[in-house]
């Protein structure tokens, strides 16, 4: 008997809340509007897949059985573009690749074996090498009519772009982008690009998030805007941005000190606190809510390296989610770095690391979690199980060696 996986707390967290979220509703778009966009039904072929025999190759179609009165007369051309041509008895009829082979035609001869002369062609190959067959993509070869090419959740890529513009319909359902708004607290904050006296602090949360959901195809549109460290400016800006958003996100403000307003304000906007606090490092105080609309609301805490891993690590799969993804598609199982030991800490811990060329994973030195510089300098980061190295890593996939690997997450 199975036994059920027993969560770790941040996976927990993560699946109450998504338990909470719906995905935002669909809209029919064109197939050329559609791209980029998560696709809300499945689409399947339209017709075969080649829809007819094409050949694979330039040369001659000819009938296998007519090779005894070779030279064959050319008796027509197959370009792409034309429906099939029929073959006449003992001819040969020049093809294209793509072409459709001619109807009585069950083999292609590459052109460089050939010579002509006279609208004759001569095979420069022996019999015993040529297969009945050959260089003829057969018709549904690839996938029959009906087939599932691109299941719903599928993100409109550039390979999911091929396959729609080969099979799809004229229009698709795809779900809308999402809506997300960013409230960056702190009375220390200056915006970027500005002069910033020492006791000062130039707001990177706010275009840290900004970029990485640009980066995120299925995100819509994206407000932020900073707040210093009022209760009132704080609670009037997330009823105005709720009111707008499918998504806040907001950092600082969420522990436990004197100006912490973040946790009070949105549960007086009417939301539900589903967890505060996670036994991470960093980003312990972190904080997920729904809001009264069933928004996603994410406090992440102020410090840069806290707010990247709680971004990923637990607002990403939120947000895709809602958007009508798979939660996590990019997790890779990786070694950890046998060379610097690292300090064990009782709390799930997220290290840094850098990927080298030949994909071997290496820790990326840490101060803290204001570390900016090298968070700038890592690839991702590895979930390690609290008290590591002595813990085992309580999940790992069972097609993998006896090797541990950690969940590695890639910005
Ligand atoms: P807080 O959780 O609000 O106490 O913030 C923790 C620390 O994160 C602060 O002391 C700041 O140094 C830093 N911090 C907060 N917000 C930002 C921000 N938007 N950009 C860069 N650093 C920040
Ligand atoms: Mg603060």
């Amino acid at each position: 008997m199975s036994e059920l996986p027993i969560l770790d707390p941040v996976t927990a967290a993560i699946s109450k809340v998504a338990s909470l979220l719906a995905t935002v509703p669909p809209q029919q778009l064109t197939i050329a509007q559609a791209a980029g966009y998560v696709l809300a039904g499945d689409i399947r072929l339209d017709r075969d897949s080649p829809p007819l025999d094409v050949s694979a190759m330039d040369g001659f179609a000819i009938r296998l059985d007519d090779w005894q009165f070779k030279p064959l007369p050319i008796a027509g051309v197959a370009a792409p573009g034309n429906p099939p041509l029929t073959l006449p008895e003992r001819s040969a009829i020049r093809i294209f690749t793509g072409a459709a082979v001619p109807l009585g035609a069950d083999t292609i001869l590459v052109r460089e074996c050939s010579s002509e002369s006279n609208n004759e062609v001569q095979f420069h190959v022996d019999l015993q090498s040529v297969r009945r067959g050959q260089h003829v993509r057969k018709r549904g070869e690839n996938a029959p009519v009906q087939h599932l090419v691109l299941a719903s959740g599928s993100l409109l890529s550039a390979t999911a772009m091929a396959a729609l513009a080969t099979f799809g319909p004229s229009h698709v359902s795809v779900y809308r982008k999402l809506n997300v708004s960013i409230i960056n607290t702190g009375d220390e904050l200056v915006p970027m690009g500005h002069a910033a006296d020492p006791w000062q602090i130039r707001d990177s949360n706010g275009p840290y998030l900004e970029q990485y959901l640009k980066q995120q195809p299925w995100v819509g549109s994206i407000h932020r805007q900073s707040v210093g460290d009022s209760k009132e400016r704080l609670s009037t800006c997330i009823e105005e941005r709720l009111s707008q958003s499918d998504v806040l996100l907001l950092t600082g403000g969420v522990s436990m000190g004197d100006y912490d307003y973040v946790p009070e304000t949105i549960r007086q906007s009417g939301s539900h606190v589903e967890f505060h606090r996670l036994p991470i490092r960093p980003g312990k105080p972190v904080l997920g809510a729904v809001g009264p609309q069933g928004q996603l609301i994410c406090g992440l805490p102020g410090n840069p390296v806290s707010v990247a891993v709680t971004a990923r690590r637990i607002g990403l799969p939120l947000m895709r989610k809602m958007a009508g993804l798979p939660m996590e598609d990019s997790i890779q199982w990786r070694l950890p770095p046998p060379d610097a030991p690292i300090a064990s800490v009782d709390l799930i811990h997220y290290r840094l690391c850098k990927i080298d060329a030949l994909g071997r994973c290496g820790w990326t030195p840490m101060m803290g979690s204001g570390d900016v510089v090298a968070l700038s300098q890592s690839d991702g980061f590895l979930e390690l199980p609290p008290n590591f190295p002595a813990n085992q890593p309580t999940n790992y996939p069972d097609d993998l060696t006896t090797e541990k690997r950690y969940r590695f997450y890639p910005w």
